[in-house]
């Protein structure tokens, strides 16, 4: 008989269940996007979002994997790191199903998530991680049973910095179209490099001053939008790539996996395609599906998870909002 598993995703600004087998098979993966009307994610706003879609949701993955609740073996959930009311939505929706069906819950790290449904999707196995997304940026690899953060971000995220630069430049979205693939479109028809602010300290970068750069370059007007955007992609993916070489250097890693939502980024892309080659690692992308934040992830994770003996009764099933990758135990990682 076969098992399955739902698993919730919620932290930030989307609304996510995936439905995967306990052998590794992905039967749903349905994602609701909250689009704020104007400015950045409010966490509370986007969690009556959460609350309002949450059964739809459940609804269409179940249909969409063809099962009954009654046939599913657990439900798990990200517990964390991310935003307070986000999460805590989504953390009553996992416990009110797994008391209702009285199934196990399995509490999952969203972090841990996006590096196991990598190795799932892609050929890795044992890869130099770069996670780069609206609210994480994470250089990490698996050493001695968890995966170590290389470098990460000392302030905002990379994803963050390009949308903030973008809103503020009031650069023109099409529909769905995310404000980093707008800045992507923009420094395509860049020319001229601008020198912003490169801050990598020892593992670890930031992004704050550099926007804050490039937003007063920005509004002084005497640069042409298109090299500004050229000018910040340049900047940003040149200093998460020097990281994730120096952490490629350091493991000996024959691998590097790029994920997260700006992932998707082609001029990322083939920057770290082109210093993986030159260590003769293999590089693999994720497809965007899996790359932004979805329910898969933390479904099949919740599998790995509970094969190795973990569950989260529901009095420890309280969200983590700053749990950190490290803080994982992977011991179905050898
Ligand atoms: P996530 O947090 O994983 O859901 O990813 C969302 C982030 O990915 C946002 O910051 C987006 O602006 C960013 N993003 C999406 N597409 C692209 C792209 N083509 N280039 C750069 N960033 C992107
Ligand atoms: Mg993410």
């Amino acid at each position: 008989m076969e098992l399955y598993c739902l698993g919730i995703e919620s932290t930030a600004d989307d609304f996510a269940v995936g439905i995967t087998t306990f052998n590794g098979k992905i039967l749903a993966n349905i994602i609701s996007a909250y689009v704020p009307m104007e400015g950045g994610i409010h966490p509370r706003k986007a969690a009556r979002h959460h609350a309002r879609v949450a059964s739809r949701v459940i609804e269409e993955s179940l249909k969409n994997a063809g099962i009954k609740p009654r046939n599913l073996s657990i439900i798990a959930f990200s517990q964390g790191p991310g935003l307070g009311p986000c999460l805590r939505t989504g953390a009553t929706v996992a416990r009110t199903l797994a008391s209702y069906l009285g199934i196990p819950l399995v509490g999952v790290n969203h972090c841990v998530a996006h590096i196991e449904i990598g190795k799932l999707k892609t050929d890795v196995e044992d890869p130099v991680t770069l996670y780069v997304s609206g609210g994480n940026t994470i250089v990490s690899a698996f050493d001695s049973g968890r995966y170590r953060v290389f470098g990460e971000t000392l302030d905002i995220a990379l994803g963050n910095c390009l949308d903030v630069f973008a809103r503020e430049a009031g650069l023109h979205q099409s529909v769905g179209e995310p404000f980093g693939a707008v800045v992507e479109r923009y420094a395509a028809k860049g020319k001229r490099l601008i020198p912003l602010p490169y801050t990598v300290k020892g593992m670890d970068m930031s992004f704050s001053g550099l926007l804050t750069a490039a937003i007063s370059l920005l509004k002084r007007g005497e640069h042409k939008l298109e090299d500004l955007c050229y000018s910040l992609q340049e900047t940003v993916f040149s200093m998460v790539t020097e990281v994730t070489e120096r952490a490629l250097a350091h493991t000996e890693k024959e691998e590097v996996l790029l994920t997260g939502g700006v992932a998707a980024n082609k001029r990322l892309q083939s920057m770290i395609r082109s210093m993986a080659e030159e260590h003769d690692a293999e590089f693999c992308v994720m497809p965007k599906e899996f790359a932004v934040d979805n329910g898969a992830m933390i479904a099949w994770t919740g599998v790995l998870a509970y094969k190795y003996g973990v569950v989260t009764p529901i009095e420890e099933s309280v969200v983590k909002l700053k749990w950190r990758l490290e803080e994982v135990e992977v011991l179905w990682v050898k």
